[in-house]
């Protein structure tokens, strides 16, 4: 699959649907379809020392889909945290918000798809945490890295 077709799915399938929990949200990017399956998905989570044994999970969310970049600001903490080398490419996105609510506070699935072992394509979705509303917020190229080893560093 190519990265236009990837995006192509995310852009037909978001708006429609909303999900009621991350794992919820989770199940929702499992089920994009369009090429090289999702075979994982990882919820982000802000593991600053702040939080202590329960990581955060609700994120303000910079990310454009065209250039495939994102960026998580922790909603209580206010660590920001690039994904992958979005630092490197940043073109200042405008931050998310819900197009049925209109607020920004999101929880964020990572989706990994796989192939032969090596994580290959990474979706990034977001959840709105005040009306549930799913929606794809961009992907990316990744590393060939083993896909176990990419999604414990997510
Ligand atoms: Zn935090
Ligand atoms: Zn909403």
């Amino acid at each position: 699959m190519t990265r236009e077709e990837l995006s192509v799915t995310l852009r037909t399938i978001a708006g429609h649907q909303t999900a009621e929990t991350p794992d919820d949200l989770a199940h929702w990017v499992m089920s994009l379809t369009g090429g090289l399956p999702i075979t994982r998905t990882v919820l982000a989570r802000c593991t600053k020392p702040a939080h202590g044994d329960e990581p955060a999970t609700w994120f303000y969310v910079e990310a454009d889909a065209t250039e495939g970049v994102a960026r998580l600001r922790c909603l209580a903490c206010a660590d920001m945290r690039p994904i992958l080398d979005s630092a490197e490419r940043w073109n200042y996105p405008q931050a998310w918000s819900c197009n049925n609510c209109g607020q920004s506070i999101a929880e964020v699935v990572f989706g990994v798809a796989e192939e032969g072992g090596l994580a290959r394509w990474m979706v990034v979705a977001a959840r709105c945490v005040g009306c549930g509303q799913v929606a794809g917020l961009t992907d990316m190229v990744v590393p060939d890295v083993a896909a176990d080893v990419f999604a414990a560093s997510l």
